[in-house]
C-alpha cells in the first residue's frame, strides 16, 4: 500500500509548529510516532496534504514531577512511561496501561499524545489518565487552553483538538494519601491485538481501614468513547472496601455501559468482563491504597 503524497515539516519548537498549523489548518495533520496515522494514511482513511512532525521538539519529550504534580510532554513515548520510576511511584496504573500497549516495537515509537489523539475507544492509556483526573494542554498560535480528560473525547477518532492546535502536555495531580489505582486490559490474544474490554479504577480511603471517600472507574471498548461508571462509583462512596462491595460495583459498572456485538465478542460477554475487570482493578487499587 502506497502513501498518498504530502509535504513534510519538522519544526524544532512548539511556536514554530503552531505557526505551521495556523497556516495550513484542516490541510495539515500532526504526526508523532506515526504508528496510528501511517496506518490510516496507507488505508487512505486520511490524506493530509501537510504532515507536521513533532518528534524533533525536545520540549515535548520531557516529564516533570515538581510540585506534587506530573507533567508529561506529548511526545514522551509509551516505552518511557512503562519504564519510568517517577511515574511508577505514584501513578502505577498509567505504567500498567503503557506496558499493555502493543509490542516493544510499537511502544518505542508510540507517544502518549498520539494515543490520546487517535481517540480509539479501545486505547490503553485513557482509562488510567481519566481516573487520575488528568488534563491536557492544547496550544495554538494565539494561545493555549487546558481541557479535562473527561471532556476531551467526542467519539471514535474525534477529540476536542481543533485543526490549528497541538497537544503539548498531559498534567495530573499526585493522588492524595490512602489512594490507589489499577488497570487491566483484556484482549483475545496476549499482544498486538485490539482490546476487548479495558478498565481502570481509582479509590481514596478516609484512612487505613476507613471507608471509601472517592471512587472513579473508567471503561474502554464499551461505548463510542471511554466511559465513567457513575452508578458503580456512587455505590462505593461511604462503604468499607470489601470483596463483596467491589463485586457489586462490578455489576453496577456492567449496567453503566452499552457495548456492541462484534467479531471480538458479544455485548453480553463484554458487559460480564467489565464486571470482572472492575472488581479486580478495585482490588489492585485497594492494595495500593493500603500501602501493600
Ligand atoms: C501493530 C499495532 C499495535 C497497536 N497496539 C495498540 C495497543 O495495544 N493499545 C493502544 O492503545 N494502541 C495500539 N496501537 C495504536 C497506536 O500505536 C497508539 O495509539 C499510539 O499511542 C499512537 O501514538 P503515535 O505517537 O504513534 O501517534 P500518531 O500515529 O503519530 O498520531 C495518532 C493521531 O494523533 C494525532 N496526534 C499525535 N500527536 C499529536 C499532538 N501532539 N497534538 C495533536 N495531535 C496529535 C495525529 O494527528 C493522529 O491523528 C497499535 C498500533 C499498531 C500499528
Amino acid at each position: 500500500m502506497l502513501l498518498p503524497k504530502f509535504d513534510f515539516h519538522e519544526p524544532a519548537t512548539v511556536t514554530e509548529a503552531c505557526q505551521i498549523m495556523a497556516e495550513y489548518g484542516v490541510k495539515a495533520k500532526v504526526i508523532a510516532g506515526g504508528t496510528d496515522l501511517m496506518v490510516n494514511m496507507k488505508k487512505k482513511l486520511v490524506s493530509p496534504e501537510q504532515l507536521v512532525s513533532v518528534s524533533r521538539i525536545e520540549e515535548l519529550k520531557k516529564i516533570d514531577t515538581a510540585g506534587n504534580m506530573l507533567k508529561i510532554g506529548s511526545c514522551f513515548t509509551v516505552a518511557d512511561i512503562a519504564a519510568s520510576e517517577q511515574i511508577g511511584k505514584k501513578w502505577k496504573a498509567l505504567c500498567s496501561g503503557a506496558k499493555a500497549l502493543g509490542s516493544p516495537l510499537i511502544r518505542n515509537l508510540a507517544t502518549i499524545g498520539g494515543n490520546l489523539g487517535s481517540a480509539r475507544p479501545a486505547a490503553d492509556l485513557p482509562p488510567s489518565l481519566m481516573v487520575y483526573g488528568a488534563k491536557v494542554v492544547l496550544k495554538k498560535k494565539s494561545g493555549e487552553r487546558v481541557v479535562a480528560m473527561d471532556k476531551f473525547f467526542r467519539g471514535p477518532g474525534l477529540t476536542e483538538i481543533t485543526p490549528d492546535e497541538i497537544l503539548t502536555e498531559i498534567q495530573m495531580d499526585a493522588p492524595p494519601a490512602y489512594s490507589g489505582a489499577g488497570y487491566i486490559n483484556l484482549g483475545i490474544r496476549q499482544a498486538q491485538d485490539c482490546n476487548l474490554v479495558n478498565v481502570a479504577s481509582f479509590i481514596t480511603l478516609e484512612g487505613p481501614g476507613g471507608v471509601i471517600k472517592t471512587a472513579r472507574i473508567v471503561m474502554g471498548c464499551v461505548g463510542p468513547t471511554h466511559l465513567r461508571a457513575p452508578s458503580a462509583e456512587k455505590l462505593l462512596v461511604g462503604e468499607k472496601p470489601t470483596e463483596a462491595i467491589f463485586a457489586k460495583a462490578g455489576q453496577a459498572a456492567a449496567g453503566d455501559c452499552s457495548p456492541i456485538n462484534d467479531f471480538r465478542g458479544s455485548a453480553e460477554y463484554k458487559k460480564a468482563m467489565v464486571g470482572v475487570l472492575t472488581k479486580r482493578t478495585l482490588g489492585i487499587a485497594y492494595k495500593e491504597a493500603m500501602g501493600q
